[in-house]
């Protein structure tokens, strides 16, 4: 009896031996665990013989292991495992764009990229299974059909709500203009780029008093939608900036 339900929890993966995880990154570890579980199901290997330890990288997604298993010091009590580390980037990147008058710095988020993700650990359950490089396929020829089935999501960014704070004075100097930004929004701190979009409107339309000397601005406001366009694209949103007059009577 007590064997039988050894088996069960086993099998259900809850209470029995699963691959172990060690997220020391900003990704979503239920994320990173649905890949993870795929390339080794990809290897036909067995998921509690390891234990993938992701830490932060630079640009590079990149990984190494040991060829024999070892003991790993994980959770309650440690285990002999394959112990796999990857590399990837961080969520936090920042986007810089120069003006004449300043800097800006826009900080975005990443979007993991699970092809190379995968690739990687590929490689590396690879070795495990004790291939070395000369009996291994090229990196680049690794082939990840599945990758475009999974996303990794920062922590806490499905429950994330993005709001937009508006000063009045902004908003007065803001009547008149409907800004539409789409695209993914992960690929972009929504919020802080509507900030710094609104103070640099802000900017150059406080001074603003009537349509003549609005009309002079325009060559200046133009030159800034392209740099906001421009910064955009970067992050990968579309950006339109509509401008209705503002009528006089
Ligand atoms: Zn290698």
């Amino acid at each position: 009896m007590v064997g039988k339900r050894r088996i069960y929890k086993n099998i259900r993966g809850r209470g029995g031996i699963q691959m172990k995880l060690i997220n020391e990154t900003e990704w979503d570890s239920r994320d990173l665990r649905r890949v993870i579980m795929r390339c080794l199901y990809e290897r036909g290997v067995n998921p509690k013989d390891y234990v993938i330890h992701v830490t932060k990288g630079r640009t590079k997604y990149s990984g190494y292991t040991y060829l024999r298993k070892v003991y790993c010091n994980v959770g309650r009590g440690g285990r002999y495992a394959y112990y796999i580390r990857l590399r990837v980037p961080d969520v936090k990147r920042t986007v810089k764009t120069e003006t004449k008058s300043s800097n800006i710095a826009i900080e975005c988020m990443r979007v993991f990229d699970v092809k190379e993700f995968s690739r990687v650990l590929l490689h590396e359950i690879d070795h495990t299974r004790g291939l070395r490089h000369d009996e291994m396929i090229s990196y680049w020829d690794i082939k990840v059909p599945f990758a475009k089935d999974y996303v990794v999501y920062p922590k806490g960014y499905k429950e994330k709500q993005y709001t937009i704070r508006v000063t009045d004075e902004e908003k007065e100097v803001l009547r008149g203009i409907s800004v539409q930004i789409s695209g993914n929004l992960l690929k972009c701190n929504i919020l802080e780029f509507a900030k710094i979009y609104y103070r640099l409107m802000c900017e150059y339309l406080s001074l603003l008093w009537d349509i003549r000397e609005q009309d002079r601005r325009v060559g200046k406001l133009l030159a800034m939608q392209g740099l906001l366009e421009k910064m955009a694209n970067e992050v990968g949103l579309k950006f339109k900036i509509t401008r209705k007059r503002r009528r006089y009577t």
